[in-house]
């Protein structure tokens, strides 16, 4: 240890508080890692690792990145997951004495990034805290580029803490050790990278400095540890005041519909299943905000669908409003085109990151505003009048920032040239010497140029020599010996100074010194100012982003033509033309078959779907869903009519491509799922399974499937959509009063086959999987002999099938067997039988052939 140089004691001493980052150590113009950092970073940067003369035995492994183009290797280390420390020289290294002092400065993570390169401007960007105390768990979420930070606990359940955390979609989590390690299990399910870190919570005393005791008081203990592990991790990484993390956001989980991370992505309320892109989500159809502080809450909007009929109301009317007047609507969109990130404009002026042309940003925001509000407060909709009474605009900041910052102001607040003449009469001053000294030398250049007779001798300016006159080889000549003292030598000119040059270069340097010094402190005066002001900034953001989501949802609602749901407290969910918004919005020229959907309390609250394959199922399962969401989000809805019950959680089991997670079967998967479901589900919720019973041998398969379906009609009771291929389960609608036969039509005409996509009651004959493979071009030779063994399959079956049990012993009356047998349940069954007739001896004769 002590052979190594003092400045490589420096950085052991230093990566000693930053053992889980890659540590930026800040040398000359370049930011240097060392050891096995730099192995890493080499790696993973793609960028030469070379050595270095350390006094160890050995050279230290050692790679570095330009100072000045450093964020975006930063970027690149935290989109795959690392940390980053930031170590600069913390002295003037001229002034220094041995090894320039240096510290870390900030910790950069995934979940704590502000700088524009690493973030989607229209998600947010959340970092998640988890705390467990008793029985309960904490959750808080923190956005630290807009300040939101909103918490929640509830009773500790696995299941419970995923789905919370999920609604964030966070890049990182910190919290107690203990549940972070429950939670890696889960995560690993995610297919997202998440970074964890175990921490304590911070000292109360620094809560309090944060929050204020007020904001901190009401809390419950566990959101109050999570708060506290939140912020502990923010102060200790960002090593800099918060200012725009003041206000705490508390909500109760059951506020919102609850929504597992599988339903979530099933449904493609946020992402595709297939590439998870925005493109082709419920996310993309009803994203038509103008700013991007509209999107993020947007996003919000339809990651918690509400559960309260008065605020779905509330937003319903602003829809409605918004979407009949169609002028309204332009003119809101027109002016909130002009609104920059203010959210995020705030957090780095609290974060001391804005820059002139930031604070430009902010003003011409604000300048909008009035105009917006006047538009609001002329309307029609009571709540957009309520949102925006008493609302403060802000017009004396926008005022403010008008009067310092020049129009243009350069990237850098370094350098001058961003504080407006006028305001300050120092400063004025200054420039004036500085504008007199420059009057001066091209003076000095005239006179020089008349009295040599040099036409081309210029003042030119270098840092290293300062002010100088230049003149070119082929006038040296001309020159009079001893005018002017020579100081540097070029390929083809000389460059000189003078006495009283040198003087007056003081004098210039100094006032622009002293200018360029004075503007910062003008600079960060007026910043500071703001940053007193944040949470009213915050306010209006909040409020010019529900704007955007207003008419964001009645844009597309008008576009498309939606209607105003009915959304009651009741149970009956009753559509009318319903279509599945995003499969209705791809289809362009094509049109899309609307389908009803009548779900009861008197009548058939489930429906067993029967079809085949590409019918339409699940898209019109997924459809019911979407409804159901889009109302509770606000948005109206693709129906001709709709009467939507407040639904407090869906449950899909939609199997698709991605059902191998944490190396569990498929099937295995699917009764996870369904025994949470069978734990949680209410006869509020809204069941979706699809395929139920796949995954395993048919005669087991269609056993649990039965089972199932059985237990949430005596159980559960909630409303609920079944798709399966055993289309041999139609039986069980004539012995469960709630469940309806349903099964999408198809028309046959000689051996084809055309998909009408319409929902009509009654079970569907037969699965026409083996009529699919035909299509997709399997040899004639295969198909024939997968009809034969079909018919001799269906055959066993029946004799099978007499001796089913019913479920209850009411049901012993018409007896499952005699409702399976029944002709009545099957459209195509008919059908079916005649070729069965036909085809049985050709299934001897292929038999044999075999
Ligand atoms: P299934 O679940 O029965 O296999 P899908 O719901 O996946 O069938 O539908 C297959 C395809 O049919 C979808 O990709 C979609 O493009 C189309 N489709 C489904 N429903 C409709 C509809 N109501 N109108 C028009 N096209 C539809």
């Amino acid at each position: 240890m002590t052979a190594y140089t003092p400045m490589i004691q420096q950085y052991l001493a230093i990566k000693e508080g930053a053992r889980d980052a890659i540590l930026f150590f800040r040398l000359g113009d370049f930011y240097e890692m060392f050891f096995d950092d730099a192995i890493n970073a080499s790696r993973e940067l793609e960028i030469t690792l070379t050595g270095r003369e350390g006094g160890g035995e050995k050279k230290i492994p050692m790679c570095g990145v330009p100072y000045h183009s450093a964020e975006g290797y930063i970027a690149r280390l935290i989109e795959k997951g690392f940390k980053v420390a930031i170590c600069e020289q913390v002295e003037d290294p001229s002034a220094a004495k041995g090894v320039v002092r240096r510290e870390i400065i900030r910790v950069v993570t995934p979940g704590t990034v502000m700088e524009s390169k690493s973030l989607a401007e229209k998600a947010n960007n959340f970092i998640v805290s988890v705390s467990e105390l008793g029985e309960v768990y904490g959750v808080a979420a923190c956005d630290l580029t807009t300040g939101e930070l909103y918490v929640t606990s509830f009773a500790a359940a696995a299941e419970s803490l995923a789905d919370e955390i999920n609604v964030y979609h966070p890049s990182e989590i910190v919290g107690d050790a203990a549940v972070l390690e429950r939670l890696r299990a889960a995560a690993s399910g995610w297919n997202r990278p998440v970074l964890f870190t175990d921490r304590e919570p911070m000292a109360d005393e620094l809560l309090r400095r944060q929050f204020g005791q007020l904001e901190l008081e009401s809390l419950a203990p566990a959101r109050h540890r999570a708060v506290s592990l939140l912020t502990g991790y923010l102060d200790e990484t960002q090593k800099r005041s918060l200012g725009h993390v003041r206000r705490i956001s508390v909500y109760e989980p059951n506020q919102f519909m609850i929504l597992d991370p599988f339903t979530r992505r099933n449904l493609e309320l946020t992402e595709t299943v297939r590439d998870r892109s925005k493109k082709g989500s419920l996310l993309w159809l009803l994203d038509r905000t103008r700013t991007s502080m509209g999107a993020r809450l947007l996003r919000r909007w339809i990651d918690k669908p509400l559960l309260s009929k008065a605020q779905i109301d509330e937003r319903l009317e602003a829809v409605e409003q918004l979407y009949l007047s169609f002028i309204l609507r332009d003119e809101l969109r027109g002016e909130l085109g002009e609104i920059y990130d203010l959210e995020r404009l705030v957090g780095r002026v609290a974060y001391g990151s804005a820059n002139g042309r930031d604070l430009n940003a902010l003003k011409t925001s604000l300048q909008h505003v009035p105009a917006l509000t006047a538009l609001c407060a002329d309307s029609e909709s009571a709540t957009l009048r309520k949102l925006v009474a008493g609302l403060d605009d802000c017009s004396d900041l926008a005022g403010m920032i008008g009067t310092v910052i020049v129009d243009e102001p350069p990237v850098s607040v370094r350098e001058g040239g961003l504080i407006r003449a006028g305001y300050d009469g120092h400063l004025d001053e200054l420039r004036e010497a500085s504008v007199n000294g420059k009057r001066w030398l091209a003076e000095l250049e005239r006179k020089e140029r008349e009295a040599t007779g040099i036409k081309s001798l210029k003042i030119g300016y270098n840092k290293v020599f300062g002010y100088y006159l230049e003149v070119s080889k082929a006038n040296i000549g001309s020159l009079p010996e001893g005018r002017y003292e020579r100081k540097q030598t070029l390929a083809n000119a000389e460059r000189y100074v003078t006495p009283e040059l040198k003087e007056k270069e003081t004098l210039i340097l100094e006032a622009e010194d002293k200018m360029v010094d004075l503007e910062y402190a003008k600079f960060v005066e007026l910043r500071d100012h703001l940053t007193a002001h944040l949470h009213r900034l915050q306010k209006l953001a909040e409020v010019i982003a529900a704007l955007d989501a207003y008419q964001s949802l009645a844009t597309v609602s008008g576009e498309r033509r939606y209607v105003k749901p009915n959304v009651t407290e009741g149970y009956d969910f009753v559509a009318a033309e319903g279509r599945h918004p995003v499969v209705e919005a791809v289809m362009e020229g094509a049109a899309f078959i609307a389908n009803e959907t009548k779900l009861v309390k008197d009548g058939s609250s489930m429906l067993l779907i029967t079809g085949p394959n590409m019918a339409g199922k699940s898209t019109y399962m997924r459809q019911v869903a979407l409804i159901s969401i889009m109302a509770q989000i606000g948005c109206f809805v693709p129906a001709k009519q709709a009467e939507v019950p407040l639904v407090d959680r869906i449950f899909t089991r939609i199997g698709a491509a991605d059902d191998l997670i944490g190396g569990q079967s498929t099937f295995m998967v699917e009764m996870k799922d369904i025994q949470v479901m069978t734990e949680k589900a209410t006869a509020q919720s809204l069941v979706i399974i699809d395929e139920l019973g796949r995954g395993t041998s048919t005669g087991e398969g269609m056993a649990i499937a039965q089972a199932v379906i059985e237990y949430v009609h005596h159980e559960v009771g909630c409303k609920a959509l079944v798709s399966t291929h055993f289309h041999e389960l139609a039986h069980l609608g004539d012995t469960l009063p709630h469940l309806a036969n349903a099964c999408m039509a198809v028309q046959e005409t000689g051996d084809n086959v055309t998909f009408l996509r319409k929902l009509v009651p009654g079970a569907a004959g037969t699965s026409y999987g083996i009529y699919c493979a035909q299509l997709a071009g399997l040899p004639g030779s295969i198909i024939k002999r997968a009809y034969s063994l079909l018919d001799v399959h269906e055959l066993r079956e029946t004799a099978a099938a007499a001796a089913e049990l019913p479920y209850a012993a009411a049901a012993l009356e018409s007896g499952a067997a005699a409702a399976y047998n029944g002709s009545g349940t099957a459209a195509g069954r008919t059908g079916d039988l005649a070729r069965q007739a036909t085809d049985t001896a050709v299934a001897a004769e292929t038999a044999a052939a075999y």
